[in-house]
């Protein structure tokens, strides 16, 4: 995209719509439904064709699925092989924990698991449902180059580049940058910005074969970690998370050898592929984490990835795409219907956000400054092996349904003490 913003004649071939997204992912096709759905015309455009590779751990939290039921989205996922996982187990260090999801301290679990599927499709099935609807246009291979201004500043629009690197101009009351953690509408915006501290690379890498589980995993590492999941029938997905200064030279192949290296290192994932080799090529991807410092604007919004993003390890972005979406829409519906543009209209969707997205990530955040501390993880881990309880409740708040404020809550941690201890919890042979 041009640094420069532009305000620019209407084209000849100019196509107009209520809400033009930019970005196809969770957040982009999720909002696009719940638009048309209220009955405005959304084109939604992606530089990719869909089903397209997303790196990803492919685990969805609790709390996601009643927006997929909402959606009439949950059964077809199911259908398509969604795994049901009821919770996360813990290693590291000598020790194995294990949280399960269930209601805690007054907050009850929408379910009694989360869900597992490959990216390509619950991102294809969100999107083809979109598409479906006669209010949707969507644009595929399709990638911004610029955004459109009027005369006060407020955005207007995209000018884009299609399949056959034709121009488009496509104007809307209200843009919204869906498109993910490197948001080149956020950059366009000027709002984009690294997140200090946090400059990690994610390597990506799926097998065939291996053993299902009904839980997700995380392996701790002194500096790196590995999340894990069985996704539908077949395949195990594993994410190496580590400091890009740690990163091996020799491309492709120092990559695999980084990742044998480290599963050889986890007795428990070791046994577990039993010397499988990845069935399809790795992916790789970082810098993991941005943040904006501003999401709305006349005319303009942020939602999903592209507003901010830390780290996969709790497993949270899906749900803070969907809910995001969610939010948003509820806020742009009435603004449409009042022919609002400001970004005061949008006030909702931020005060949404502030509540329900910014403390998760904060948290996050605070999680990534823990892990640089060994000895902190080792206790940690040790406590939650011992306290099972304990470990209940950290899969409850990576499962989004006990928000950090519940922590506050005296009859939260009530529930936690009141439940048995687990005498010798630590253990070298899992
Ligand atoms: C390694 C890794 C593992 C993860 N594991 C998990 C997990 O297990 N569970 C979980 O909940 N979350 C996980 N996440 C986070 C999750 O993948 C994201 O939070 C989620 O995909 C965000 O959805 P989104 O729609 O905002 O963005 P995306 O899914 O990234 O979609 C953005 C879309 O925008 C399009 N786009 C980008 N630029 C342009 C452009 N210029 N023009 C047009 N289109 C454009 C892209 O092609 C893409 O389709 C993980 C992330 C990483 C990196």
């Amino acid at each position: 995209m041009s640094s420069s913003l532009r305000s620019c004649k209407v084209l000849p071939h100019a196509r107009h719509f209520d809400v033009l997204i930019v970005g196809a992912g969770p957040a982009g096709a999720h909002l696009a439904l719940r638009l048309a759905r209220a009955g405005f015309h959304v084109g939604i455009l992606d530089r990719q064709r869909f089903p397209r590779p997303k790196p990803c751990g492919e685990f969805m939290s609790p709390e996601c699925l009643p927006m997929l039921e909402e959606l009439g989205l949950r059964a077809a996922l199911l259908a398509q092989g969604a795994r049901c996982l009821k919770g996360m187990r813990l290693h590291g260090h000598g020790y194995r924990a294990e949280g399960r999801y269930r209601s805690f301290g007054g907050a009850p679990a929408p379910f009694d698991h989360g869900y597992a599927i490959r990216r390509e499709v619950l991102d294809e099935l969100a999107l083809e449902a979109a598409a479906a609807r006669s209010e949707v246009e969507h644009f595929e291979a399709c990638s911004v180059s610029e955004l459109l201004r009027d005369e006060s500043g407020a955005v207007r629009g995209v000018l884009a580049i299609g399949p056959e690197r034709e121009r488009l101009e496509l104007r809307a009351a209200w843009t919204i940058g869906a498109d993910g953690v490197r948001s080149a509408v956020a950059r366009e915006l000027g709002v984009q910005r690294a997140v200090p501290g946090l400059d990690k690379l994610a390597i990506v890498a799926r097998y065939d074969g291996v053993p299902a589980a009904d839980h997700a995993e995380v392996h701790f590492y002194p500096d790196a970690y590995i999340a894990a999941a069985p996704v539908d029938e077949h395949v195990f997905t594993l994410n190496l998370v580590l400091d890009r200064a740690r990163v091996p030279a020799g491309g492709r192949a120092g990559l695999e050898e980084e990742l044998a290296r480290r599963i050889a290192a986890s007795p428990e994932l070791d046994a577990k592929l039993g010397g499988r080799r990845p069935c399809e090529p790795l992916l790789a991807c970082g810098p993991l984490a941005r943040t904006t410092t501003r999401q709305t604007f006349d005319g303009a919004a942020l939602v999903g990835d592209a507003c901010s993003f830390v780290d996969p390890m709790t497993g949270e972005g899906l749900y803070f795409a969907m809910r995001g979406a969610e939010l948003l829409a509820a806020a742009l519906v009435p603004a449409l219907h009042a022919r609002r543009t400001d970004q005061n209209a949008l006030a909702p969707y931020l005060r949404g956000r502030k509540r329900e997205i910014v403390p998760r990530q904060r948290l996050a955040r605070w999680m990534q400054s823990g892990l640089r501390h060994p000895a902190l993880v080792r206790g940690f881990l040790g406590l939650l092996a011992r306290r099972p309880s304990l470990a209940d409740l950290v899969v409850a708040l990576t499962g989004d349904y006990v928000s950090p404020r519940d922590l506050l809550r005296p009859s939260l941690w009530r529930e936690v003490l009141r439940r048995p201890v687990v005498i010798g919890a630590r253990s070298g042979a899992f």
